[in-house]
């Protein structure tokens, strides 16, 4: 029988790549919230991550490096009924397009975003990315990179972000509940998905050591307090909903037609812009 949101082609990606496990969590959630590939679009940035829309069967998008959170805004503007997905990496999300990042968080977009962080350019055969670790021998740091990582989660809290998650990708039963939560949220919402690359910068074990589930320890995701605490620890390793708050999202203020800005309402004036909107429903 044919699995849900399968294309049927069979992924390149190394034997025990994260990746994997990242695709799986998303096919189920998708099937499980019972939406249809045509509700769905996914758009992915460059690195090897960029694959999964070869593999998800939805609408699909693969962007240039770094773009792939405007190109979702995008699409989420043009139909806002649609589910729309960005699968990016580390490099992707938090090097080249960072800016985009943050500010879609801070507009709060309804777009879901995966990063798919394994803290190295792996598609670039493994160099030093803004997540890696200090210290990590690298192709292009072989004496050790001397950088501090970003912190991720402390940066997308700080932006704004209405929904902030962290997840593995070896525990994907989690991993499909968070995307689930991610896109019934309404607004924008990120997960940040600690995942392995075997082959340049193996961390399963690390994160096995250290993680631990957020549900588990009492943590409140409406307290933005104890959402930076928890996004500050450097010992352990957080899984789950780190903070989670309600605002009314980009597009239902800037669509709504009760009060549209006027940079809007004058592009509605000399644009057909329903019947534009029309053809996407
Ligand atoms: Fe996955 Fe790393 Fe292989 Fe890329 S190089 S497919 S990230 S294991």
């Amino acid at each position: 029988m044919a699995r849900a949101f399968d294309t049927g082609v069979r992924p390149q990606w190394c034997p025990g790549c994260g990746n994997y496990g990242v695709l799986a969590a998303v096919r189920g959630a998708l099937a499980e919230l019972g939406l249809r590939r045509e509700e769905v679009v996914a758009v992915a940035g460059i690195g090897c991550h960029g694959r999964v829309t070869e593999y998800l069967d939805v609408n699909a998008f693969h962007a240039i490096h770094g773009r792939a959170v405007p190109v979702a805004e995008g699409v989420k503007l043009a139909n806002p009924k649609l589910t729309v997905l960005v699968h990016t990496g580390d490099g992707d999300a938090y090097a080249i397009g960072l800016s985009h990042l943050l500010h879609a968080a801070r507009r709060n977009v309804g777009i879901k975003v995966i990063v798919h962080n394994n803290m190295v350019y792996a598609l670039t055969t493994g160099q030093a990315g803004p997540t890696t670790p200090r210290g990590l021998r690298t192709r292009s740091t072989p004496y050790g990179s001397v950088e501090e990582p970003f912190n991720p989660l402390l940066l997308l809290l700080a932006s704004g972000a209405t929904f902030v998650a962290r997840g593995f990708s070896d525990d994907v039963q989690h991993l499909k509940e968070l995307v689930k939560r991610a896109i019934l949220h309404k607004g924008f919402a990120v997960i940040d998905v600690l995942q392995p690359c075997v082959t340049f910068y193996d961390t399963r074990g690390w994160i096995r050591e250290r993680a631990y589930k957020l549900e588990d320890a009492g943590h409140d995701p409406r307290d933005f307090r104890a959402a930076l605490e928890r996004s500050l620890e450097a010992e352990r390793v957080p899984l789950g909903v780190l903070y989670e708050v309600e605002k009314p999202a980009f597009e239902e203020l800037a669509l709504s037609p009760e009060h549209p800005p006027p940079a809007l309402r004058d592009l509605k004036a000399r644009l057909p812009l329903d019947k534009l909107l029309a053809r996407f429903e």
